[in-house]
């Protein structure tokens, strides 16, 4: 990217201003007014405070490895002290990203493996809820599920399969990743077996990632890419699909139900207490312990009339759609909104997307925050803690009473003249899962008959963070507007879920946005025409219900007409999301760049080379409503090169 494309780029960030007037959920544009007029700061207050952003960061040509340095890529100064060029510090750079996220979804797999299995060996005490979860898996790694007299528990299968997941995360001794090898499409296991890029475990590649990172170590931008992709099939097969074998294992599948979302489901006569995070594991337990009759009584001794549950990213929307009743509030670009009620008792974080500017608004209110991970403390939070070896899981229940009962205990001290909450609620249909979702068609060649016959043009998995370089929530709707017209069936999870949910899309009557194919396909079901799949590690229900698909109608995945698009993307895990499905040979599409465009190199190979490689391309379109036109054109031309 030239200095002139950079600057493009820095002066199409929106104000805050901008914000207000165009995010298009009302509850959120209101929330903002009301925060301006208390002078309460948020997010996008800072995001302003922050313009002109660096250049150089935004070209992702700085680099601060070593102490010789920081150095920075110029005319007069094209390569570092080190020697280090464009291209080797813009893939660097990239790749530590990429280490991160793997490190993120797996950190959290971890809990949830480790829960599992204790779970298992009766150290955690929580029932094996996903019984057809465990015997399925357990048949696709081969565990026997017999025994030799017959008589495996479900316990056991559920500890080995704990057992493998656990071995293909932190293997360190070379061998094959048993995931990846038994649940990945055979064709691609090919692909990446000739690329090179098969991966050992993921704690080796992200090890190996910061050493071929660090000075003097890697200084071919290629070699670099390549263990990019090494990490994307780290992050895809032991980071997202582990994790959900774990979550699903352990806590049972979605359920599909229907939810009140959006700030009017906020209620003040109520204990309100958010969910917030990403690992299911405390948040099981609270969602447990808001059910006990004893803390019930004292809320409402208090003068409340119960205790009710709220969902703030990922861990909220897990609860969600095993439990019901957590109701959906927002992501974590919105987290501060919520808090900026007044209305919460108590929020209880667990890990990532928890943004410290939090704790800024919470201090104006009487909202307590409770940290429930080592990994994720924040000054002024109270701990309530798993230890870092998480040898006190068994104490999940003990921990999660005592963090209801604190919000019980909080809730007289709620000013109600502090309290303002947006009216704005309405319903969504979510829990959806490959499962339920075959079953409701009658089996997946039902389903795949809709694309063969052109009801359905593609589908496209429209997911991912947000960011303030484009106005909050719009581009994931308008991406959804465009997509729908055109008979594209959206799948969703995550944050970018959020405004699918508050905005209707999630609900049967948004057929009417749809176009004549897909309202036929989806006629009669009473369906939504966007299917909510869960939290971000729902990716692999995406994954799943793709692979289904392709194997229905006998064709590879990077011929289908499926796409990828995380249009507001802002984490180190968005960057690994995109890239597992590029690895799966699905096209990725965005409206926010990456910091590549400071290589030439580096960018091309991402934009153009990887057809070749992997079936596949990252796509960037800044414009959302462009962005749906294009994603919409390269799946009729995947459907022209298959005879569709
Ligand atoms: S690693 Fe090289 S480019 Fe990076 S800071 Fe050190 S000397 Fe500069």
């Amino acid at each position: 990217m030239t200095m002139q494309e950079i600057n493009t780029h820095r002066k199409s960030f929106p104000t805050k201003q901008q914000v207000m007037e165009q995010t298009p959920d009302p509850a959120v544009r209101a929330m903002l007014a009301h925060l301006e007029a208390q002078g309460v700061e948020t997010l996008f207050d800072r995001f302003d405070a922050q313009k002109p952003q660096c250049g150089y960061g935004l070209a992702g040509t700085c680099c601060r490895h070593c102490n010789m340095g920081p150095c920075r890529i110029t005319e007069k100064s094209p390569r570092g002290v080190c020697g280090a060029d464009a291209d080797v510090i813009v893939a660097r750079n990239l790749l530590r990203w990429m280490a991160a996220g793997v490190s993120a979804h797996g950190a959290r797999g971890r809990e949830v493996m480790l829960a599992l299995k204790a779970a298992a060996e009766g150290r955690f005490s929580r029932p094996i809820a996903g019984v057809e979860k465990v015997r399925a898996v357990a048949r696709s790694f081969g565990i026997d599920d017999k025994g030799e007299e017959g008589n495996v528990t479900l316990e056991q299968l559920a500890g080995r399969i704990a057992d493998r997941l656990l071995e293909d995360l932190s293997r360190t001794v070379p061998g094959p990743h048993g995931t990846l090898a038994a649940m990945a499409p055979p064709e691609r296991i090919e692909r990446w077996r000739e690329l090179g890029i098969l991966p050992i475990s993921a704690y080796h590649e992200v090890f190996e990632a910061l050493h071929r990172t660090g000075t003097g170590t890697d200084g071919d931008w290629r070699n670099l890419m390549t263990h990019l992709l090494r990490c994307g099939l780290a992050f895809a097969w032991s980071s997202v699909v582990g994790s959900a074998i774990a979550m699903d294992s352990l806590y049972g599948p979605p359920v599909r139900q229907r939810i009140a979302a959006n700030f009017g489901a906020l209620k003040a006569e109520s204990v309100n207490i958010a969910i917030h995070g990403h690992s299911p594991v405390m948040a099981s337990a609270i969602v447990q312990a808001a059910e006990s009759p004893e803390l019930v009584a004292r809320a409402r001794a208090l003068g409340a009339d119960g205790i009710r549950l709220y969902g703030i990213c990922c861990s909220g929307l897990s609860s969600m759609y095993r439990y019901g009743a957590v109701h959906p509030l927002s992501n974590a670009v919105g987290a501060e909104l919520i808090l900026g009620t007044g209305a919460l008792d108590l929020w209880v974080a667990d890990m990532q997307d928890v943004l410290p500017g939090i704790m800024n608004v919470a201090e104006c209110f009487h909202t307590i925050v409770v940290t429930t991970s080592d990994s994720c403390r924040l000054p002024g939070a109270v701990h309530i803690a798993f230890a870092a070896d998480h040898g006190n899981l068994d104490q999940a229940d003990e921990m999660a009473h005592r963090i209801v009962a604190m919000a019980v205990e909080n809730f007289p001290r709620r000013q109600a003249a502090n309290v303002f909450i947006p009216e704005t609620s309405i319903d969504a249909e979510i829990g959806f899962s490959v499962e339920n979702i075959l079953a409701d068609f009658g089996g997946a060649a039902a389903l795949a008959e809709h694309l063969q016959t052109g009801r359905i043009r593609g589908i496209v998995n429209l997911v991912g963070c947000n960011n303030p370089k484009v106005v909050y929530e719009k581009a994931i709707k308008d991406v959804a507007d465009v997509l729908l017209s055109k008979d594209i069936l959206v799948l969703t999870n995550g944050c970018a879920s959020f405004p699918l949910l508050k905005l209707g899309y999630c609900l049967p009557e948004a057929l009417e946005k749809a176009g004549p194919g897909l309202q036929a396909a989806l006629a009669g079901k009473g369906l939504p025409p966007v299917w909510h799949m869960g939290e971000c590690l729902d990716n692999a229900r995406a994954s799943g219900l793709f692979r289904a698909l392709a194997d229905a109608l006998g064709r590879p995945l990077p011929q289908m007409p499926f796409a990828f698009a995380s249009p507001e993307w802002s984490n180190e895990k968005g960057l690994g999301a995109a890239l597992s499905f590029r690895l799966m040979g699905l096209n990725s599409y965005h409206c926010v760049p990456a910091p590549v465009f400071g290589s030439d190199k580096v960018r091309r190979f991402l934009e153009e080379e990887t057809e070749a490689l992997l079936g596949s391309v990252m796509v960037v379109v800044a414009d959302p409503g462009q962005l749906g036109e294009r994603i919409a054109t390269d799946l009729e031309e995947r459907r022209n090169q298959l005879g569709l």
